[in-house]
């Protein structure tokens, strides 16, 4: 495997951080996750305009161009011949002195690894997931912006630590309220009677591009979609859960924390987005 690093394609074991960069140091950074599909990097304006708000939103001067970076992201991708896959994109704080200080930290690393893809079997997509809700919190849009994808992802470590504890695909976190934020690595949306919800940023989730792709797809479909406070109970009680992300693209929850969620199964609602969203990734990516 190649990995970019710093503008050039490296062997994997050449591809190392000092200790001294703050990203190892204090979990100062800002990534992205990507798909490619078909040779094509999936959404790529949207992860780029994120990429830039979350280094913004840390004052991260970002060291190279989103042109820079997008040819970066495809020497990786033709580097590992990479046709459908993942991207993780770093900017890490570069190397720095022991003190907290960001700017006494210069030269930030930027780092693309082009890889495959783990994906959740396809069976899963009808018969759901199974979900806990998280004692551990998400941290409040007053302590970090929920929009800023930054590399301190502890708290969502500890919320899927006690999804595997629990034998649980995955975790839904609520926020200091007590209302639903996100799961530990997606959207969360619930339908009810037809309509379709979804926490806002100020609830503490993160402005997912398979997120914001879906909530278009809705407006399409003429599906009623909005972004609100939603509650546990009416998570409970929801007709219909699924999760979107990028890895996971749009998938079922079918059980929270032991609770059966509609029939228990994906949801017609779900598996017309679903549809809908891999109609929508053949239109941006398999075509030209
Ligand atoms: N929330 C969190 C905490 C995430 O890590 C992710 C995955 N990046 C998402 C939501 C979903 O975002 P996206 O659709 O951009 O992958």
């Amino acid at each position: 495997m190649k990995v970019w690093i710093n503008g050039k394609l490296v062997d994997k074991e050449q591809a190392v951080l000092t200790v001294f960069d703050h990203a190892v140091l204090y979990g100062d950074g800002v990534f992205e996750g990507i798909r490619v599909y078909n040779g094509k990097i999936f959404q790529c304006a949207a992860h780029m305009d994120r990429l830039f708000a979350s280094a913004d939103g840390i004052r991260l001067p970002m060291p190279l161009t989103k042109r820079e970076i997008v040819d970066g992201m495809q020497e990786a991708i033709a580097a590992n011949d990479i046709s459908d896959g993942y991207i993780r994109l770093v900017v890490t704080r570069g190397p720095g002195t022991l003190g907290l200080n960001p700017f006494e930290c210069s030269d930030p690393t930027v780092f693309i690894i082009a890889d495959q893809i783990a994906l959740y079997p396809s069976d899963m997509y009808e018969t759901g997931l199974e979900v806990i809700i998280a004692k551990t919190r998400r941290i409040s849009p007053e302590m970090i912006s929920p929009t800023v994808k930054s590399c301190n992802y502890l708290n969502n470590t500890l919320a899927r630590i006690e999804a595997v504890d629990a034998g649980a695909a995955e975790a839904i976190m609520l926020n200091a309220e007590g209302t639903i934020a996100e799961a530990t690595g997606d959207n969360v949306f619930i339908v009810s009677e037809g309509a379709v919800a979804t926490p806002p940023p100020e609830s503490g989730s993160l402005k997912g591009i398979t997120r914001q792709v879906v909530m278009g797809l809705c407006r399409n479909l003429g599906i009623p979609i909005t972004e609100r406070v939603v509650t546990v109970e009416q998570l409970y009680a929801a007709d219909e859960c699924f999760l979107t992300g990028t890895a996971a693209e749009v998938i079922a929850v079918t059980k929270a924390d032991g609770r059966v969620i509609g029939a228990g199964k994906a949801g017609a609602i779900t598996k017309k987005l679903l549809e809908a969203f891999r109609q929508f990734i053949r239109t941006e990516c398999e075509e030209n």
